[in-house]
């Protein structure tokens, strides 16, 4: 291969997203990722296009989300003709139920502030896309943001692959780095088992496992793996036309009939295998909002692992104390909803181009929530 303009680390929705941004502006990139692409939590994800709750969402979060919402429609039908394969953007709309009065009324005022539609549950056409729930739609509290979107995973990042390829990116599969290489204040490069990759830029995309590829004396930033299992049911189990939440638990309708139940949170290290207790929890919930779930028999059950920055407020920009490194990661639960406007930005700060939102609130050193968990 030629010298990259920019090496990426980690071909996952924020990997492959930014790699497109910087081709189409020219630069010759080249992605590794240690697996096949799209195969870390991007692909396991739920696909909701919104923060679950999004008015508990520091500010920073909710201005990615926002630009990023308005710009996924286009992106999918971009995606879906440069690769041929449909990531199945949908507006299916977000049930919310269990939220008391006062959060009710937060959320509506928070709605209307950002521009979002928020309307009564039974003033709308709920009944009949939410017809499996247990009774749960008439709580009066219920929130119905019928302009939320969802895409499916595993579609979107086989999408994303085949639209880089076809971009002209570079794209090394089963090639793992080791460690970034740093010396005088300059990035190198990345320390492969097959040898060094060399390029005028870094950019750390590797999602929950991007800190061990900081060596000893480079500050890596503060992103944890945080598991998460779904369990799914085939198509014929229940109906089901919207996205349902309550609580920490959601169910998403797939456009061929399929369910997903979502999902754990779990501190569990690098270890992104199922477990017993998962699925009998999500299994558990999903018969709470919908009976006819606990009758069938799920099909599917896996699990990832979100990368986690406090507060979810990913790292986007350049890395303070070594030239030609960057990153984006972080986005924890909000990874595919977040990564149009994180992309964008990732590949403003690389070109030196004009930043598309204020790159303040996601710098290296920007002050961050003390927990991960803080929504
Ligand atoms: C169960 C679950 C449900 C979720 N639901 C939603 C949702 O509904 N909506 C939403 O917006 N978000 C959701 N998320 C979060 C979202 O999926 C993530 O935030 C997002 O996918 C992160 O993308 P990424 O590209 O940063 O990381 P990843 O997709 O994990 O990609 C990182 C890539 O880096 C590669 N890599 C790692 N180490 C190396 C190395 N040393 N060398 C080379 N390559 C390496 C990995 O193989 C991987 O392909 C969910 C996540 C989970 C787990």
């Amino acid at each position: 291969m030629g010298r990259a303009d920019v090496l990426v680390i980690g071909a996952g929705i924020n990997g492959l997203l930014t790699a497109l941004e910087l081709r189409e502006a020219g630069a010759a990139v080249r992605v590794l990722d240690r697996g096949p692409a799209g195969r870390g939590a991007s692909w396991a994800g739920g696909g909701i296009l919104s923060p679950l709750h999004p008015w508990r969402y520091p500010d920073a979060v909710t201005a990615l989300a926002r630009w990023s919402q308005a710009r996924w429609p286009a992106l999918a039908a971009q995606l879906r003709e440069a690769s041929g394969v449909d990531p199945e953007w949908w507006r299916c709309g977000l049930l919310v139920l269990g939220l008391d009065g006062d959060e009710r009324m937060a959320a509506r005022g928070w709605c209307a502030r950002h521009g979002l539609a928020a309307l009564d549950a039974d003033a709308l056409p709920v009944p009949e896309r939410a017809r499996c729930l247990a009774g749960e739609v008439l709580e009066p509290e219920a929130l119905w943001l019928p302009d939320i979107a969802q895409v499916r995973n595993p579609r979107l990042v086989r999408a994303l692959r085949g639209a880089t390829l076809a971009a002209g990116v570079e794209l090394a599969e089963g090639r793992a780095a080791e460690a970034l290489e740093v010396r005088g204040g300059r990035v190198q490069g990345v320390r492969t088992a097959a040898g060094r990759e060399e390029a005028g830029a870094v950019l750390v995309t590797a999602g929950a496992w991007s800190a061990g590829l900081f060596p000893p004396g480079l500050r890596a930033p503060r992103v944890e793996p945080v598991r998460g299992q779904m369990l799914a049911w085939p198509p014929g189990a229940a109906a089901l036309a919207t996205i349902v939440l309550r609580g920490g638990h959601y169910l998403i309708p797939r456009r061929d009939g399929r369910i997903l139940c979502g999902s754990t949170v779990e501190r569990a290290g690098l270890d992104a295998a199922t477990t017993e207790a998962g699925r009998a929890e999500l299994a558990r919930a999903a018969a709470a909002l919908c009976p006819a779930l606990g009758r069938a028999a799920p099909d599917a059950h896996w699990a990832g692992l979100r990368p986690a920055a406090p507060g979810g407020v990913p790292y986007i920009g350049p890395h303070p104390d070594a030239e030609g490194l960057f990153l984006n990661v972080g986005q924890y639960r909000n990874g595919v909803v977040l990564a149009p406007a994180s992309a964008r930005l990732a590949a403003d700060c690389l070109l030196g181009r004009a930043p598309t939102l204020d790159p303040a609130p996601y710098a290296f050193d920007a002050p961050r929530p003390a927990e991960v968990d803080s929504v």
